[in-house]
């Protein structure tokens, strides 16, 4: 096996002052904010951390202590509102679970401030648009998380993809599996998750193929199974298998579930040279390697944090005004893929969905792109 060293970080981001940062509160202080968010915030170039919305306030001034903030800096959700008086958060970022990002982004924009709002943007297509119409009422800027696409692997990805290294792209296929404990998690609540191993895991899979090839899927089929008697899924799905078939030919074969032991890989079949990302979507030690019929290379692509990417390109877009690359719209599109994806399931047949031509249709200015053009 061979190896290619190339560089798809795009750290080329002035590193700002304090005073000149993106200032955040984060909504929703569990596992994702403690062991990913507060990291990515310190090592970010142009974002700071400059408040704590939370249900816990004794959880939340430890934290708030831990971090360098004030006592101060720590609002409970009744309160949330209060956090118009202050100049130093521009943007919220909402970490909560699902259901619950409708209901703070239209508080947030109500008082003027720009969303980033974590995956899945929503539960519904109803909910996804209430959400962008919230927003663009109050001329406040709103950004789907989804740190996938702002990942220096997954760029290299797409790139060889879409240059035509790899000759002509017929099928993809995306895992993501996990195992899912009953713990009274919320993720296994309908009300609180809006379904199951599809919204939270299975996006991975939707997003990527969409990200990948740049296209809109025109058509789905999907089967959904949860073992009989699991109590884990009585209200949520356990696994999804999902096809959806996209303009150009390629045809991306999708599996996602609560009931597998962890993997995450995405290959892309071509008739040059194959790709693996494996694993594809854990936070850190991704791999990438091309494949063609003589040789293995693995590309060495340097790694940056992926939540420091995506905080710094929204802060970014907050300062300049400018649509962010997965904006709301991104991640009302995958709200209606997964809507078709259920209905297949159900109904047993391939569902339509609207035909879009071209690429990255809601996608804004790659950030690489955009940060050229503004220096
Ligand atoms: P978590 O359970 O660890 O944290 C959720 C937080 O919401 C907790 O602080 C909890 O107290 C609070 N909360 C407020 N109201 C609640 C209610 N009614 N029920 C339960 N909790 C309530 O979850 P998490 O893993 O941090 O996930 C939060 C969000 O982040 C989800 O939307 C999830 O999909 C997303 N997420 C994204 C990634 C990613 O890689 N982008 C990774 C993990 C989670």
């Amino acid at each position: 096996m061979s190896e290619q060293i190339t560089d798809y970080s795009g750290t080329d981001n002035q590193i700002l002052s304090p005073a000149e940062r993106v200032g955040y509160a984060v909504v929703g202080l569990g596992e994702l904010t403690e062991a990913e968010l507060y990291p990515a915030f310190h090592l970010s170039a142009r974002s700071k951390l400059t408040a704590l919305v939370t249900g816990d306030r004794e959880k939340a001034l430890v934290q708030a202590r831990q971090l360098g903030l004030k006592d101060e800096d720590v609002y409970d959700y009744d309160h949330f509102e209060e956090l118009q008086h202050r100049a130093d958060v521009q943007a919220v970022f909402i970490v909560l679970p699902n259901s619950l990002h409708r209901e703070y982004t239209e508080r947030a924009a109500k008082i003027g401030k720009h969303v980033l709002c974590e995956k899945p943007l929503s539960v519904s297509v109803q909910d996804a648009e209430a959400m962008l119409s919230a927003c663009k009422a109050a001329d406040v800027l709103l950004m789907t998380a989804y740190r996938i696409q702002y990942t220096p692997h997954h760029q290299a990805a797409r790139e060889l993809m879409q240059s035509g290294e790899l000759g002509r792209v017929k099928l993809m296929t995306a895992v993501d599996v996990q195992t899912e404990p009953n713990e009274g998690q919320w993720r296994l609540k309908r009300k609180l998750a809006g379904g199951g191993s599809l919204l939270d895991v299975g996006l991975y899979c939707l997003n990527t193929a969409r990200f990948l090839t740049g296209e809109e899927p025109y058509e789905v089929f999907a089967y959904t199974h949860s073992t009989p008697g699991d109590e884990r899924f009585e209200e949520v799905e356990e696994s999804v298998s999902f096809t959806l078939r996209f303009p150009s030919g390629i045809i991306s074969s999708n599996f996602c579930s609560y009931g597998a032991s962890r993997h995450r890989s995405v290959r892309v079949l071509a008739d040059k040279a194959n790709l693996l990302l494996d694993p594809a979507f854990d936070y850190t030690n991704l791999r990438l390697k091309k494949d063609t019929e003589t040789q293995v290379t693995e590309l060495l692509i340097k790694e940056v944090d992926q939540f420091a990417l995506e905080l710094d390109h929204f802060s970014a877009c907050v300062s300049s005004g400018e649509q962010p690359y997965t904006p709301g719209e991104e991640g009302l599109q995958d709200q209606r893929i997964m809507e078709a994806i259920y209905t297949s399931a159900r109904e047993g047949r391939p569902v339509h969905l609207e035909r879009f031509e071209g690429r990255d249709v809601f996608r804004g200015r790659a950030p690489a792109q955009a940060e050229r053009e503004r220096s």
